[in-house]
């Protein structure tokens, strides 16, 4: 039995269910009008924690009235102490938390009246020949059918699409507030390399600061290998009070996650009526794990397809150059062809940092391309080019972020 019939389901309220969700409650003018339901999960192991979100865009974006900060200038240093503190203008770093998204949601869907929210987990969707049905199960375990023209499903894989590649790029932040001022509020310190360096992969700190005295400060790695949390802590502590140097801070949040930088091909649609979007889609740079602005590609142009009655497939968050490149990145990241640090440190020192921001989002030309591949080891870079094509591709299963900012406060100082 159908409960719900809608023109567009969207399974799942992250990043790129609730981004298409807003976009549907926004029609431009003249577009016809689509009944949408968007499939949130209840509080459960279906339902990811919080989580914070930075990109990048260039002036004012549709979540400005909602973001916890934004900056303008990006700050790496060596492994060294070596620094370059580069201003990003046009373009804006912006700080995102997920439940300041979930807010506007609401509000905006609330007010549309075009989309409704049903709280219930997805555990099946049937193809049908004029859509799809959508089975959940909703908080008390009762069953709820939706019936939809297009089905959007941006639920996470359980095992990741076969790759030549898969690093993980797995980090654990906390939320500091310090006794005196400790932060500047102007510069976020991007990639900080004065971590002591795993002997596979690299580390660095990294630190959004939203005052003078409180900052969301996060140890990163790109490795194989996730750590135990106590690992991660011990990073943590490292980084603040013997990098950073702070002493007394209270820790009033933690988040932790890993996100896949891999070379696999996702699928973007699984039926005729039926896609998938976001980070199971591809929306994920491989070389950085940056994955909000490739979200929004997709979701923009799935929007705008609905609205014009056009066939709405995702498209790729990432173009086929974008995606060779970072293949050879992460191969040579792997092997252990090229020094991490030392990449990523001369990259921001010798190209403008707009411009790299640009290019990370696939917005640079072919000519500026090659000058930023100028900055590259060559050698290095050519040698995983060459040995790439034999390398087999194996499935490997997804890591789940595993917890966040939603743990119990335990200060520590
Ligand atoms: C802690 C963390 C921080 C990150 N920070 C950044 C960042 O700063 N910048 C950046 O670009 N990227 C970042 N990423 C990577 C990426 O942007 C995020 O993972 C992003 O949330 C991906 O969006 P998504 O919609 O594809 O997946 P998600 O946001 O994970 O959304 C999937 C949704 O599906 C729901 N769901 C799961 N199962 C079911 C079910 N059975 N039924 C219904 N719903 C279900 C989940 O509850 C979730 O809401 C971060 C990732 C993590 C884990």
């Amino acid at each position: 039995m159908v409960d719900v019939t809608a023109d567009v389901a969207v399974v799942g309220a992250g990043a790129a269910g609730l981004s298409l969700a807003l976009r549907l409650a926004r029609p431009p003018a003249g577009a016809g009008p689509l009944d949408t339901v968007l499939l949130a999960a209840p509080a459960g192991p279906a339902r990811a924690a919080p989580r914070t979100w930075c990109f990048w865009e260039a002036g004012g974006g549709p979540y400005d009235e909602v973001l916890a900060a934004s900056w303008q200038r990006l700050r790496v240093r060596g492994t060294g102490g070596s620094e370059v503190t580069a201003a990003i203008a046009p373009l804006h770093y912006k700080m995102l938390r997920s439940e300041a998204l979930e807010g506007l949601a609401e509000r905006e869907i609330a007010a549309s009246g075009r989309v409704s929210r049903v709280e219930a987990a997805v555990d099946r969707i049937a193809p049908t020949p004029d859509g799809a049905l959508v089975h959940a199960r909703r908080a008390g375990g009762g069953r709820v059918t939706v019936h939809a023209r297009w089905v959007f499903d941006s639920r996470p894989l359980g095992l990741l699409p076969p790759a030549r590649t898969t690093l993980l790029q797995h980090f654990r932040g906390w939320f500091v507030r310090t006794e005196r001022p400790a932060f500047d509020p102007g510069v976020v310190e991007l990639m900080d390399f004065r971590t002591p360096q795993p002997s596979h992969g690299l580390s660095f700190g990294y630190v959004l600061p939203v005052g003078p005295r409180e900052a969301l400060v996060e140890y990163t790695e790109f490795s194989s290998r996730v750590l135990g949390r106590a690992a991660y802590d011990r990073a943590l502590r490292h980084y603040a009070q013997r990098v950073l140097g702070l002493d007394r801070y209270e820790v009033t949040g933690r988040e932790q996650g890993v996100i896949p930088m891999t070379d696999a091909e996702f699928a973007r649609q699984s039926a005729p009526g039926v896609f998938r979007i976001g980070a199971c889609a591809g929306a994920t740079r491989p070389s950085t794990g940056y994955t909000f602005s490739g979200v929004q590609r997709q979701t923009r142009a799935v929007a705008a397809a609905l609205h014009s009655g056009r066939h709405p497939l995702p498209p790729r968050a990432h173009s086929a150059r974008a995606r060779l490149m970072d293949a050879v990145l992460l191969h040579a990241l792997a092997g252990g062809r090229i020094d991490g640090p030392a990449f990523f440190t001369r990259l921001f020192t010798r190209v403008p940092a707009a411009r790299l921001l640009r290019f990370l989002d696939g917005r640079t030309n072919l000519a500026e391309d090659l000058g930023i591949g100028a900055h590259v080891p060559v050698a290095a870079m050519l040698a995983s080019a060459v040995t790439l094509p034999f390398v087999p591709r194996r499935a490997l299963p997804a890591h789940r972020p595993t917890d966040t900012g939603a743990e119990p406060h335990a200060p520590s100082a």
